[in-house]
């Protein structure tokens, strides 16, 4: 796999706007944001699609729902937010490093996911 966008950033070649960091992942604002927050929580290890996690990464695929919800709570919008995963380039995919959208401040509609 080609080196990512996400893995310049984690490694601080290209610059971004980070909120948070720890040893297994990252935070950032996303750069064309779609809602008032939207961060996107990026895992270190460059997994490509969640599609290609395996068994070892359980522990590192829950670390970052545990992160989602923390910032949630610093961001103040743990009653309203949603995570998106966009899996392959026919859902949306554009940048190919594991990611997770977490999207708030906006009206979602109740019925419909996206
Ligand atoms: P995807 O479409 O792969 O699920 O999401 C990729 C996201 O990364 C998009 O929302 C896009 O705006 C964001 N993005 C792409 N390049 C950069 C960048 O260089 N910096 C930041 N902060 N976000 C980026």
């Amino acid at each position: 796999m080609s080196e990512s966008i996400f893995s310049k950033i984690i490694a601080g070649t290209i610059p971004a706007d980070k909120i948070y960091e720890d040893e297994f992942c990252i935070a950032i604002n996303d750069i064309a944001p779609q809602a008032p927050v939207h961060v996107l929580i990026i895992p270190k290890k460059p997994i490509e699609k969640l599609a290609d996690a395996q068994k070892d990464d359980q522990a590192l695929m829950g670390h970052l729902m545990l992160v989602a919800g923390q910032l949630s709570r610093e961001l103040g919008v743990e009653e309203a937010f949603r995570l998106i995963v966009n899996n392959g380039a026919g859902a949306g995919q554009t940048v190919f490093h594991l990611h997770l959208h977490l999207v708030a401040g906006k009206r979602f509609e109740e019925q419909a996911m996206v």
